[in-house]
């Protein structure tokens, strides 16, 4: 921990890939760019280092992180993998779903990184740097977004410097993240059968495609919260936000999208890919505007526009 000062920006490099993986193998965190957003990394296999990324996030410790692996061999380590499990994983790794599956009693896995539950969060990226990180490290990482526990996520690593500050040592700058917002979450039932935890790059309607349709635990009445980030409260821009706003008052900062030009637009041709892209980018530069409030214009409610809506309703609770 260096206290106040700046974190240490590392090149995404061989040079800053291999000390990355040193600090981490060392049981330190660092900040690691995925397709998704920044991750703020540990080894996931070690209490002590595991306690810095909750301390550093300021993140409730009932909140379970995801664990990162180069394959599914490594995953396999760590959880049960049935015939159904190992569809939807070759079909979408690397990449950004998230699995949610039952976890093997010998794992090599601290129990702060699933905060005690049976199960654990698994996901292999498909972030070039990401995947060499975890190469170097040798071992499983838990990374959950590296922001402020129930802040914004940063999708560049002036975002993460911005958040985290002086809570953490490095931070490797990899640029802007692809897809713009987190991993889709889905979880295997005893049954078998897989339910929807968060929306996500990667549509329900790819991953019905390979398993059949989803249940959904997201929205209201069905299913069971199972963790804190699943509430509404979480993603804060840190002003009051608007949302279905077809124009905005003058304290507004208006983020746009297709026709509805605003103070930005997420997307002026209507491209949800490009709009969740630069999500975050555009939610940052708005709560850092002079704006008292944010107004949000309406977004398609198929596709990726699902997340999308759900990181904004998410936003406009907190
Ligand atoms: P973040 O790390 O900020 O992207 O958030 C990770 C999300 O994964 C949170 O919403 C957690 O609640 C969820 N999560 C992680 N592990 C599990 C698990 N074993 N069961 C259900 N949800 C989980
Ligand atoms: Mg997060």
């Amino acid at each position: 921990m260096t206290g106040a000062s700046q974190p240490h920006v590392l090149a995404a490099d061989a040079a800053g890939i291999a000390e990355a993986a040193q600090i981490l193998r060392n049981g330190g965190i660092v900040a690691v760019p995925t397709e998704t957003v920044y991750g703020l990394a540990a080894r996931a296999d070690s209490d002590q280092a595991v306690a810095e990324i909750f301390r550093a996030k300021g993140r409730p410790d009932f909140n379970p992180l995801i664990v990162h692996v180069a394959d599914i061999d490594g995953a396999r380590r760590l959880a049960r993998f049935d015939a159904s499990a190992e569809l939807v994983a070759q079909a979408f790794w690397p990449g950004a779903l998230t699995l949610v599956l039952p976890r093997l009693g010998g794992a090599a896995l601290s129990s702060a990184v699933t905060a005690g539950l049976t199960t654990v969060a698994l996901r292999s990226p498909s972030h070039p740097v990401m995947r060499a990180v975890l190469a170097a490290a040798g071992v499983p990482l838990a990374a959950p977004s590296a922001n402020r526990s129930g802040a914004l996520s940063p999708t560049s690593a002036v975002h993460v410097a911005a958040s985290l500050g002086g809570n953490i040592d490095c931070i490797i700058d990899g640029g802007a993240c692809e897809a713009g917002i987190e991993s889709t979450i889905i979880a295997q039932r005893a049954s078998g059968s897989w339910e929807l935890l968060r929306p996500g790059p990667i549509t329900e309607d790819q991953i019905a495609r390979h398993v059949g349709a989803l249940g959904d635990a997201t929205s209201a009445g069905k299913g069971k919260i199972e963790a804190p980030g699943q509430l509404s409260g979480h993603y804060s821009p840190g002003k009051p936000l608007r949302l279905n706003a077809q124009s905005a008052q003058p304290d507004e900062f208006h983020i746009g999208f297709r026709d509805i030009t605003g103070s930005e637009n997420l997307s002026s041709t209507g491209d949800l890919a490009l709009a969740a892209a630069q999500l975050y980018a555009v939610l940052h530069r708005a709560a850092a505007s002079d704006k008292l409030r944010i107004a949000v214009a309406p977004i398609p409610d198929h596709g990726l526009g699902t997340a999308i809506n759900e990181r904004l309703r998410r936003a406009a609770a907190a």
